[in-house]
């Protein structure tokens, strides 16, 4: 059986059973039973809308905390783009970086630096025409996911390039190793997320074998620090190295837009995305050359690990672009480098098929409209599934029973009461009651 690792988890304490967060999962993973809860491992995506949506703030994601860093000799943090948007009146990257440095990392290295160069691969293998149109961008892994479990016939259109993260920390660790001769297994890389994806992206990456980057801190987690060494810093650092484009992929459209092919569409937000992807299933998106699609709204800056509104970041970004140069980072001439591309397929994860028997399945699925029509069709959530479509197929795999619905329960409550009182009426009464 495969093991699944989740940065979304959930706190069993602070769960009341309320089902707010059945019916926001995209996969359809969660159900409510005996009162909590309860996540299907393989089905989790970890996107993060069900601690977005919990008003208990029983889920929660885990993610590297600081002290990790005392297992290396040297640290490197690779700070999403998004981080920049966390900070009011900021005008120059350098006050972050620069207090990086003062909280204990010995080198910093932008993410946004390896997205450019993610931007101009892109733009290559575009270029040599051997992709599947529309291409989907593979840096949202909560949509690289997404796509797996549910859209089977799209996994080939996914851009097999690694994101600007696993980028990032391949080309730090190499230069950290050049400059102090440690191994690479003494080089902590540490990428601070915005969102919980990209822990469990870490630990179980899609496209490659192994991840380069040792962990990843909550945005969240650094900010409160981070703020206090920046409001006391003495002097500042030279060390941003990235232009509009690299630090635009912190915002919905700033990924497409760095393409330079007016044939994109950009979406944002899980619902927006899983319409989007429907098109694409269904063949209405014909014309468009790429498609950017973020699981959440407003994209990573409205990552749940980040402290900021998502649209008060995003204004911020914008702002700050305008002090930038348009790109600092670019590939040599030729082939897009080996080292940048994904070494394994996407795979659909077949987690949401009935049966791998075909006509098991089609047995079930047909079980399942029948049992759905006895439901009423409200998707109320009181059985504790999303819908009734989705309680139907739990009764039918056998998970649950038909009378955890409280409509059935009741008409079958009904029928034993209108049972006994015909008894009642026609049966001769026994000679004991006629006292
Ligand atoms: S939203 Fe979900 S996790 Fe939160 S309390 Fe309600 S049932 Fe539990
Ligand atoms: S993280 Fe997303 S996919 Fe996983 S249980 Fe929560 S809402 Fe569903």
């Amino acid at each position: 059986m495969t093991e699944f690792y989740h940065s979304v988890t959930l706190d069993e304490t602070k769960c009341v059973g309320c089902t707010n967060c059945i019916k926001r999962c995209p996969t359809e993973a969660i159900r409510v039973r005996g009162g909590k809860a309860v996540i299907a491992s393989e089905r989790c995506i970890d996107c993060g809308e069900c601690i977005r949506i919990c008003p208990h703030h029983a889920k929660r994601a885990r993610f590297t905390h600081l002290s990790k860093l005392s297992e290396f000799e040297y640290n490197i943090a690779l700070p999403a783009p998004s981080l920049y948007g966390q900070f009011n009146n900021l005008d120059d990257i350098d006050y972050v970086l620069t207090g990086l440095k003062e909280m204990g990392f010995d080198d910093i290295f932008e993410v946004s630096r390896a997205a450019e160069l993610v931007s101009e691969a892109t733009r290559k293998l575009m270029e040599e025409g051997e992709l599947k149109r529309p291409v989907i961008s593979s840096a949202c892994p909560a949509v690289v996911r997404l796509i797996r479990v549910r859209f089977p016939d799209l996994c080939e259109h996914v851009l097999p390039l690694k994101s600007p993260m696993e980028t990032a920390a391949a080309i730090a660790k190499k230069e950290a190793a050049e400059k102090t001769g440690l191994p690479a297994d003494k080089i902590g890389c540490f990428f601070l997320t915005p969102c919980p994806a990209k822990v469990t992206d870490i630990k179980m990456p899609l496209g490659i074998e192994k991840s380069m980057v040792d962990g990843a801190i909550a945005i969240s987690e650094v900010f409160p620090e981070l703020s206090h060494v920046m409001d006391h810093l003495e002097s500042i650092e030279p060390i941003a190295n990235s232009g509009i484009i690299g630090v635009g992929w912190s915002t919905s459209g700033g990924e497409s837009a760095a393409l330079l092919n007016e044939k994109y569409l950009a979406a944002d937000g899980i619902e927006n995305v899983i319409r989007v992807l429907e098109e694409i299933e269904d063949e209405r998106i014909g014309e468009l050359d790429f498609i950017e699609l973020n699981a959440c709204a407003g994209g990573c800056v409205g990552g749940v690990l980040c402290v900021e509104n998502p649209y008060v970041a995003k204004a911020r970004i914008q702002r700050l672009r305008k002090y930038l140069p348009v790109s600092q980072n670019h590939l040599r001439g030729g082939p897009v480098p080996e080292v940048m591309e994904w070494n394994t397929n996407l795979e659909f994860s077949d987690v949401l098929t009935l049966s791998s028997d075909l006509k098991e399945a089609m047995q079930m699925m047909a079980r399942i409209d029948e049992i759905e029509k006895e439901f009423p069709g409200l998707d109320c959530g009181a059985c504790g599934a999303p819908t009734c479509r989705a309680f139907a197929e739990d009764v039918v795999k056998g998970m649950s029973r038909k009378a955890e619905c409280i409509f059935v329960y009741r008409k079958q409550m009904q029928q034993v009461a209108n049972t006994l009182s015909e008894l009642e009426c026609g049966v001769p009464l026994l000679p004991k009651d006629k006292d």
